[in-house]
């Protein structure tokens, strides 16, 4: 089992990505973060989030049983509950993370062993046109997102691997290659 840390800025395709090996290969499952944050239309609780309190969320943190956390975009708590780990364990697969910049360096620093691995956009152009024709976020919260990209792209050298999202099968394809290379020690 190995853990993989995919970083790298809102709207980047890290969702589809991971939609995709999910849907493609048997030795690989999602993380699934707790958030303070509300689920948007048609994301299910347990499924694509745990949807908690800031009460819920801070005792996990109180009690230890978050591998990472972070305050995302200035606002919402996220957070890997360290009981994934144990699940993707009791599973035998490689464990997704879908995480932000703040939390792959906690994970880099608890767990070395973590393939990290940053998805660059085609463009920063580009980037924002995604990110807008998602048309889930208001004007003010896709300001701060791009602003948090900026400190994000800045920071892609910090990672084991770099992948640009040119095109989404692709990039999955090459995500699940390194993964596997990393396993057979190669
Ligand atoms: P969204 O609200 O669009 O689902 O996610 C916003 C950001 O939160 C994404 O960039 C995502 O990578 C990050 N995120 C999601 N789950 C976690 C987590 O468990 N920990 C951290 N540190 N960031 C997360």
């Amino acid at each position: 089992m190995s853990l993989i840390v995919l970083a790298g800025p809102a709207g980047v395709g890290k969702g589809s990505i991971v939609k995709w090996i999910l849907h493609n290969t048997d030795d690989f499952m999602l993380s699934v973060s707790a958030t303070t944050r509300d689920p948007r239309p048609g994301e299910v609780d347990g499924v694509h989030y745990h949807f908690v309190t800031e009460e819920s969320f801070r005792t996990l943190i109180s009690q230890n049983q978050m591998l990472e956390w972070a305050q995302v975009h200035g606002r919402h708590l996220y957070g890997t509950p360290l009981s994934e780990l144990s699940r993707a364990e009791a599973q035998n697969k490689h464990l997704l993370l879908e995480i932000d910049l703040q939390g792959a360096r906690q994970v880099r620093k608890k767990m070395p062993q973590a393939l990290m691995i940053f998805i660059n956009p085609p463009s920063f152009e580009e980037l924002e046109r995604r990110l807008r024709s998602r048309g889930t976020e208001t004007e003010e919260q896709i300001q701060t997102r791009l602003s948090t990209a900026r400190t994000e792209l800045a920071a892609a050298g910090e990672f084991d691997y770099q992948l640009t999202n040119l095109d989404l099968e692709a990039c999955a394809r090459e995500v699940v290659e390194l993964v596997h290379r990393a396993e057979r020690g190669s």
